[in-house]
């Protein structure tokens, strides 16, 4: 495993939420993302406050993992 910054998209409802340079462990063999739990809860917490309209209600909302504050 490789910890990898990656983009995690959550394309549920809208808007759909772009989250980059989410810390992850990928698979070398098969690229498998796994993210630990701190990480998990942030990316909840990101998409929860994206989902709450804060950023606009349509289309899609990009955020970065390390610089913004979900409430
Ligand atoms: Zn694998």
């Amino acid at each position: 495993m490789v910890v990898t910054l990656v983009t995690y998209t959550d394309d549920l409802g809208e808007p759909v939420v772009v989250i980059r340079d989410v810390p992850a462990d990928v698979c070398a063999r098969c690229g498998e993302q796994f993210f630990n739990g701190e990480v998990v809860h942030r990316l909840t917490s990101l998409v929860e406050g994206a989902r709450s309209g804060r950023y606009g209600r349509e289309g899609t909302v990009e955020l970065r993992y390390a610089r913004q504050e979900a409430a």
